[in-house]
């Protein structure tokens, strides 16, 4: 993971401020997750472990494959589902074989995605943790996606961080901005089962409109939002900087591209009632452009710098927006914040993550960035979520749980299936009598 501390952009996390928890000594045994995630396109499976009780969530391994959507252009629902349920047993088992965990030697804990997500995709992986929870008489964690994207920086994702025995994690109340294909919104959380959704699209997600967009231009691939930063970061620096100059409001010649942010015309209020995103109009700037302009090397460049500078000056806009808002309030959530984490398949633009040390916010932030590995969906923030649930709130879901195609996060207890975790299935599972919370009390 990488934390940086705006402007120290690139600084390690550890390297700028001490972690609280002293405790990495308790260690009675480690224990290990199995983890799932097919919520979309990706089938995704790892293996996790725990050292001890304060320490960090490890990935012995991971495995994913992902549907080949290059020529359907769009990813295609049926083709995905079929896609995971033929590839996820032969993926389990080379994953087994690989980190050595099968029927003679099963993992402590199953978790898998229950949502949000397409219903067939969720149900492919869900189906087959169920079977396994039942086969190995292993508790099983229906999890929350999510969730698994806004704690990732709780992973320990880089070497150095590994051993760390006090790696630095956010701290609640922590803002999280998590920005993937199928969602864009900021989240307030308070604790792990505690989320509020501050601003949320009112229309498409960012990386849906950066993947159109990107495919408009003639980009083609899967992920075609990653395959657009890599045509921007391939622009000659001085090209850029002359592209930074030229106002996308239609009026030049050269490069008649009108691009605005969104929600910011006169006839906005400058602090809304409701802070939100919308990412819609960027798709249809850009396509009307497209059919209208005679797309040379130049034009497709000067309009991919310009989609994502503006873009991501419209998510930093509302964010800093939000910030204002609160401000105004008379219970301000936000003035205990000072962590912010950047998260899901977008959050791996670098451009973004530079342009959010321009959030305007009243605190100074510290931002925390997952491994560029980590922001795209995986089964480790699954897991790692699992784990989470299991120990902190002491709760499993119950083999009858179906998957939640919209969940919000709001509602993460609220929803059928969960079981409370005797102490002893706690000892059993982990090795532990007792959980983080009750060694720091
Ligand atoms: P997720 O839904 O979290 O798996 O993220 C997938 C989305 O993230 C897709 O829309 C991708 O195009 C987008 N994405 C992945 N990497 C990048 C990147 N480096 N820059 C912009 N978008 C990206
Ligand atoms: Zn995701």
């Amino acid at each position: 993971m990488t934390a940086i501390s705006c402007p120290d952009y690139g600084i390690p996390n550890h390297m700028l401020r001490p972690n609280l928890v002293g405790l990495h000594n308790v260690s009675v045994r480690h224990y290990r997750a199995l983890a799932f995630e097919s919520s979309c396109d990706d089938t995704c499976v790892a293996l996790l472990e725990k050292r001890s009780p304060t320490g960090p969530v490890e990935i012995l391994a991971q495995k994913k494959e992902t549907v080949n959507s290059v020529t359907t252009g769009g990813i295609v629902p049926l083709r995905a589902f079929h896609f995971h349920q033929k590839n996820i047993s032969r993926i389990v088992t080379e994953l087994g074989n690989e980190a050595g965990f099968g029927p003679s030697s099963p993992p402590d804990l199953i978790c898998a995605t229950r949502g949000p997500g397409m219903v067939g995709s969720l149900t492919a992986s869900l189906q087959f943790a169920k079977g396994l929870a039942y086969a190995w008489d292993r508790p099983l964690v229906g999890t929350h996606h999510m969730l698994g994207h806004l704690l990732t920086p709780k992973i320990s994702g880089s070497a150095n961080a590994i051993d760390e025995p006090n790696p630095l994690v956010p701290q609640y109340p922590y803002l999280s901005l998590l920005v993937s294909g199928g969602h864009t919104m900021l989240v307030l959380s308070s604790s792990v089962h505690s989320h509020e959704v501050l601003v949320d699209t009112i229309d498409i997600a960012a990386g849906d409109a950066l993947d159109k967009c990107a495919r408009a231009l003639g980009l083609s691939g899967n992920m075609t939002g990653r395959l657009l930063e890599q045509l921007v970061e391939e622009i000659p620096p001085e090209k850029k900087q002359l592209f930074h100059l030229i106002a996308a409001d239609g009026t030049s010649t050269q490069f008649p591209l009108k691009l605005s942010q969104p929600l910011k015309s006169a006839k906005h209020q400058r602090i809304p009632e409701t802070v939100l995103f919308s990412f819609a109009s960027f798709l249809s700037s850009i396509s009307r452009y497209v059919q209208e302009t005679e797309m040379t090397i130049a034009q497709r460049q000067y309009a991919a710098y310009k989609l994502q500078q503006i873009l991501f000056e419209h998510i930093v806009d509302r964010i800093s927006v939000a910030f204002e808002k609160d401000a105004l309030e008379s219970v301000r959530r936000l003035s205990r914040v000072r962590d912010f984490v950047c998260s899901g398949g977008v959050g791996a633009n670098r451009a973004l993550r530079k342009k959010l040390c321009a959030v305007r916010s009243p605190n100074p932030l510290q931002f925390y960035f997952p491994d560029i590995k980590l922001c795209t969906d995986n089964a480790a923030m699954i897991g790692n979520a699992g784990m989470e649930i299991f120990e902190q709130l002491r709760l499993k879901s119950n083999l009858g749980i179906l998957p939640i195609q919209k969940w919000p996060m709001e509602d993460l207890l609220a929803v059928d299936g969960w079981e409370k975790v005797s102490d002893e299935e706690f000892k059993k599972v982990t090795g532990w009598t007792q959980n983080v919370d009750s060694i720091k009390s």
